[in-house]
């Protein structure tokens, strides 16, 4: 492929750079099916020197010197460019990924408050003096710097990703090298750009993109590696654990999901149908935690049904630029073909569409808003993710039964429910089989909740206190503050 006008070059050890086999790929505007930018790939070559530089980084020189204060500071001046620049990435990340400008540029926003967030926290990992049960010895726990980490992450979401995992890896004190997908990457390139910019030393973090073969694998499975903060799917995800037995590097996986919508019979039907509108058609539905099995009290399902069908009518698709726009493009091309397979599958085995199910007939990857009736567990569509604009519906007539329904799943990742009784609230999401449940709300994050999933959603938490742990090792010290020599070298202490 040819370098375009737009073309982004990969950072690896403080200087912007080819890859060093001079592959380049291309990225496609979704919302018109034309490549509008470039970028160079890395593979095994460049992999080893990201790999090198991030260890000299974390073993020499400032990185290794300078305060946890200093470090948070740092993150703060990050913060501030990447709120300062939010226009500007929220642009380029739209025309690469089809997501609408109004959404990527407040998540940008949002995304400096996560990196606010550890830079705080960087001088607030405490280690702990041990009440120990021997006398004359001082024992005391730190939390060092885990190494080098490699952060992977998918196309969705790339600065939010990246930021939980980037935050809390440099306010621990590691360096990292951040693979973005090779799918939409060119908001992390302009990341890059932020990151030399507020002065980070060269191999703190170094930025690479490429296929599985070539930049992930190497990367993943490089001996050096002591992390790997990885975002993705399921079947990626089990890549990932074999290629850490190369390294044995501690695995954080946050994968994806097939969430489960409770509307019980008492919600405020106007709300819930919001909710399960923001659930499933905000990112176009290529969300991981979209509520996209809605599972509803037979009493009220007609009438929820009618109300969703008729705010849909005035949804408007179109071009993500345009702020205007409620529903954009799906990113690839190939999310349309997998879509229409699962529908055509699902109506197969008795589903009914109340509306929509049909690829848009204009220039880019537009699909119709869609709701698909289901009258058993048994149709494909309620368990397979699928990553656009598609509400599969279900009913139940008990509060056990609804419950059974949301944790008939592979998954577990989010979860919601809609009721005005308290009770319930508290008790039915306290069964949900997941990792979060919003109550009379839906997709709300923050850098202070922990965010992660339950099964094969993975096993990470990111986000909150905890997870800046994840990117320190524990070290115990022993002190004996004993004068006396020690004695009999044969036995344990
Ligand atoms: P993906 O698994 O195909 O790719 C994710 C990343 O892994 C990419 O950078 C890709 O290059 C890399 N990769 C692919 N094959 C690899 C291999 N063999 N070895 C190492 N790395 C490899 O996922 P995607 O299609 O880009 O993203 C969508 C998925 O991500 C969905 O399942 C979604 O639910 C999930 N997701 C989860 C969360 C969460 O927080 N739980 C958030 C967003 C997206």
């Amino acid at each position: 492929m040819i370098k375009l006008q737009n073309h982004y070059q990969l950072y690896i050890d403080g200087s912007w750079q080819s890859g060093s086999n001079n592959q380049i790929m291309q990225s496609d505007n979704p919302a018109n099916n034309t490549p509008w930018a470039s970028f160079d790939c890395a593979n095994q070559e460049d992999i080893n020197q990201a790999v090198i530089a991030a260890r000299k980084a974390l073993n020499h020189g400032f990185w290794k010197n300078c305060s946890a204060t200093q470090r948070g500071k740092m993150l703060f001046r990050l913060a501030d460019l990447i709120e300062e620049n939010a226009e500007m990435i929220g642009r380029v990340e739209t025309q690469d990924s089809g997501k609408l400008l109004a959404e990527t540029v407040s998540q940008t926003k949002y995304v400096a408050e996560y990196y606010r967030y550890y830079a705080g926290l960087a001088d607030k990992i405490e280690g702990t003096v041990l009440p120990i049960d021997k006398k004359d010895m001082h024992v005391y726990t730190t939390h060092q710097p885990i190494g080098v980490v490699a952060a992977v992450v998918p196309w969705n979401a790339q600065m939010f990703l990246s930021a939980t995992k980037l935050a809390p890896a440099l306010a621990a004190g590691c360096s990292v090298i951040l693979k973005a997908s090779e799918i939409a990457p060119c908001a992390i390139f302009e990341l890059g750009k932020l990151i030399e910019q507020a002065e980070f030393p060269k191999g703190v973090v170094s930025i690479v993109t490429g296929d599985a073969e070539n930049c992930s694998a190497p990367l993943t499975s490089h001996p050096d590696i002591d992390r790997i903060a990885f975002t993705g799917g399921t079947e990626t995800a089990k890549k990932i654990i074999q290629n850490s037995a190369n390294n044995f590097a501690a695995t954080n996986l946050e994968l994806g999901g097939k969430s489960p919508l409770i509307i019980f019979e008492d919600a405020d039907l106007e709300s819930a149908a919001n909710g399960i509108i923001a659930g499933n058609f905000g990112a176009s539905g290529q969300s991981c935690v979209a509520g996209s099995r809605v599972i509803v009290h037979e009493s009220i399902a007609q009438k929820l049904m009618e109300i969703i069908k008729l705010k849909s009518q005035s949804i408007i698709v179109g071009d993500p630029l345009n702020v205007e726009t409620h529903l954009g493009p799906l990113c690839t091309s190939k999310q349309i073909q997998t879509i229409e397979k699962i529908i055509a599958q699902s109506i197969e085995q008795g589903g009914e569409i109340i509306f929509g199910g049909k690829k848009i007939e204009r220039k880019g990857n537009y699909f119709q808003p869609t709701l698909i009736h289901c009258p058993t567990q048994n149709i494909e569509t309620l368990k397979i993710e699928m990553f656009g604009p598609v509400i599969s519906m279900i009913e139940f007539n008990n509060e056990q039964d609804a419950i059974h329904i949301a944790n008939d799943s592979k998954y577990g990742l989010g979860s919601g429910l809609f009721t005005k009784d308290l009770s319930r609230a508290h008790r039915v999401s306290q069964e949900i089989k997941a990792g979060i449940c919003w109550v009379n709300t839906y997709r709300a994050i923050s850098p202070i909740a922990p965010f992660g999933g339950f099964n094969q959603s993975g096993y990470a938490r990111e986000g909150g206190k905890q997870a800046i742990l994840d990117y320190t090792r524990t070290k115990t010290t022993w002190i004996n503050t004993s004068d006396d020599p020690m004695i009999n070298p044969f036995i344990m202490r």
